[in-house]
């Protein structure tokens, strides 16, 4: 039994088959929520009463550890890059679900992960346990090992939208995994910066994985409009009666779709694209494109 169902669609005529994780939990979607599992039980193992973590206005991320928070009844802080718009979709989901909220300067932003900034915001916020952007750590990595539980070994190619990495790194660490894994960043730039930090998350023994990422997919940038991707998440859609979601799993599909178009593949050979879900960031995608401003995020 896989950890979700699996549509089998035809990409090009090649049978490529889909993990939806996006079905798994209405609010808690896709791989945030087995980033968040084993973060999650640490929290309440060790007590803490609140978690506070980073992200940008529209986050999947912030948007998930909003949700799981307030089910578990652990109080949840939003350290969030830019100004606050009380009309922003995910700021009023989150706020609906008791997520306090701190707004700092994109120079600010830069110091999310040194250890001087993180203690002061400890200290602003007493006892609260920090995660970082993304939720990526070592914990998130552990559950996203669980990830293909039960088809381990059931693909030749398995194919994951990249913003952080964790995820990843979950799926590289997989035990008794035998395909080859490809990432497909999401983000622009990546290049120096991504695999080293996946690198030092893969856990176990994973000297045998073979997977590589590719950067040339990322259609402008994160959170970028790109016509040409827009029209094909509309096409995907209607096509394969699966929804994308616009800053990440689109990218992954238009790559697998393209790679099959230029006879990557061989015709026997079994594809896994994982979706990895953020349908939320859809809400937050039409309030800016079709209507306020034109606004650049750079964080997952
Ligand atoms: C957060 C997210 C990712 C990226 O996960 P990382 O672990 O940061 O690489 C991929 N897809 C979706 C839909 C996401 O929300």
């Amino acid at each position: 039994m896989a950890t979700a169902p699996i549509t089998q669609i035809l990409l090009q005529n090649h049978p490529v088959d889909v993990l939806r994780l996006e079905l798994a939990h209405p609010d808690v979607q896709g791989n945030k929520y087995f980033k968040l599992k084993y973060n999650l039980n640490y929290v309440q193992e060790q007590g803490f009463r609140s978690i506070l973590t980073f992200g940008g206005l529209f986050s999947n991320h912030i948007h998930a550890v909003a949700q799981a928070c307030s089910e578990l009844g652990i109080k949840s802080i939003a350290v969030l890059r830019g100004e606050d718009d009380p009309e922003s979709p995910t700021l009023k989901f989150i706020r609906s679900k008791g997520m306090e909220t701190l707004f700092i300067s994109r120079e600010m932003y830069r110091l999310r992960n040194m250890p001087a900034f993180i203690a002061e915001l400890s200290e602003q916020f007493g006892k609260v346990y920090v995660l970082p952007e993304g939720g990526t750590n070592e914990l998130a990595v552990q559950g996203c090992m669980e990830i293909l539980t039960g088809i381990e070994d059931a693909y030749d190619h398995i194919f994951c939208a990249v913003g952080t990495g964790g995820t990843l790194a979950g799926i590289i660490s997989t035990p008794g995994l035998t395909a080859k894994v490809t990432g497909v960043a999401a983000l622009k730039g990546g290049q120096d910066t991504i695999s080293p930090v996946i690198k030092k998350l893969l856990q176990g023994n994973t000297e045998q994985v073979q997977w590589s990422l590719v950067f040339d997919q990322h259609f402008g940038g994160y959170g970028k409009y790109h016509p040409a991707l827009h029209a094909y998440l509309d096409t995907f859609e209607q096509e394969h009666g699966i929804k994308p979601d616009p800053m990440y799993t689109g990218k992954m599909f238009y790559k697998v779709q393209d790679m099959i178009s230029n006879g990557m593949f061989a015709s026997n050979e079994k594809i896994l694209c994982i979706h990895t879900g953020g349908l939320q960031g859809w809400n937050g995608w039409h309030y800016r494109y079709s209507n306020k401003y034109q606004s650049s995020e750079e964080t997952p």
